[in-house]
């Protein structure tokens, strides 16, 4: 089956054609905001400008006729809403005029289905960070239930929010990650584990006092991510403990970073737990992670109307898992 996936929640606009086996052509055009972080219409504004070329880049590269084509999918969500409506509209105008089915799919799913794909694991604790979401799941009877979460903002934002404070412009976790290269000093931040939640925002308010006191930003930089992945680590090494599962995925855009990769390679040697992470290019957000989550969900007798609304805070345990026993 050759489908065809649509991303573009955020601020990557992303489409990939996928078959049972393998990628088959995956192109991409990241939105770059100005100054500042990420404004909802001007990213819409550029998916709308961009779409079109890059589906028809994606679908030449893959080799392919539009007519082999056999599923088109799109995020339906969680994601912001002018972002999703664009990327919502084209999916279904490629289904009515190809005549083949379609499936939304949620993001954060697609991460997980893709890490699997990606990595051979079977049945892992899954550690997903990224701009807008962290999160700690496990699947049990037909969902991926949240094992812990963030009370306030995801990761990947918090550390581009105190990347603005740096004047680095989005995105600001691999600017962040390079200066911590060059930190050598641990400098006292708010640990905030509640229960199997974390919080980051009070993080970067006090990263920014400290910024203000005149600390050297590579320590803070440092601080920061010993900090916030230590809580990470935390509550990934409780989850795997109380679920007795042996396997541990790390998705999302943050999960490019060396040193929360490090970590948790450190922890899960320290339980024999088998840890994974997909190969770069799935790791962000993309649209072959979205073509291969849509041919589970097809393949298991899910299939949407071209009327489908987009669902802005679509959570990851709404979604009744019928691909998995
Ligand atoms: P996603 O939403 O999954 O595409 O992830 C995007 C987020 O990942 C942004 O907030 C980035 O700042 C963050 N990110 C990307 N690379 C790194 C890195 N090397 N270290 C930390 N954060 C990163
Ligand atoms: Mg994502």
């Amino acid at each position: 089956m050759i489908s065809l996936g649509i991303e573009g929640t955020a601020w990557n606009l992303s489409v990939g054609i996928v078959n049972d086996q393998k990628i088959l052509s995956h192109q991409q055009h990241p939105y770059q905001p100005s100054d500042g972080g990420i404004h909802p219409r001007e990213a819409s504004q550029h998916h709308s400008d961009k779409i079109a070329k890059i589906i028809k880049k994606t679908v030449s590269n893959a080799n392919i006729q539009p007519q082999q084509i056999d599923l088109i999918s799109f995020s339906l969500g969680p994601g912001m809403g002018p972002c999703l409506r664009v990327i919502a509209t084209a999916a279904r105008a490629l289904t009515l005029t190809l005549e083949k089915p379609l499936v939304g799919v949620n993001h954060c799913i697609a991460h997980i289905e893709s890490g699997k794909w990606s990595t051979g694991l079977d049945d892992p604790i899954i550690l997903y960070v990224s701009g807008a979401n962290s999160q700690v799941l496990g699947y049990k009877s037909k969902r991926y239930r949240v094992f812990g979460e963030t009370l306030d903002i995801g990761l990947g934002n918090a550390l581009d929010k105190f990347a603005r404070k740096l004047n680095l412009n989005h995105p600001g976790g691999p600017k962040i990650e390079k200066l911590a290269k060059k930190g050598e000093k641990l400098i006292e931040l708010p640990y905030s584990v509640k229960g199997m939640d974390f919080s980051f925002s009070g993080l970067v308010t006090a990263a920014e006092k400290k910024l203000q006191r005149g600390e050297k930003k590579e320590d803070i930089c440092y601080s920061l991510q010993e900090y916030s992945f230590s809580m990470l680590t935390e509550v990934a090494e409780r989850a795997l403990a109380h679920s007795g599962k042996k396997e541990l995925l790390l998705c999302g855009g943050v999960g490019k970073n060396q040193r929360l990769k490090q970590m948790l390679k450190e922890m899960s040697l320290e339980y024999q737990i088998k840890f994974g992470y997909p190969k770069k290019e799935l790791m962000g957000d993309n649209g072959a992670m979205i073509a291969h989550t849509a041919i589970k969900m097809y393949e298991s007798g899910i299939e949407h109307s071209p009327g489908i609304e987009v669902k802005t805070d679509y959570r990851t345990d709404e979604v009744e898992v019928k691909w998995r026993e």
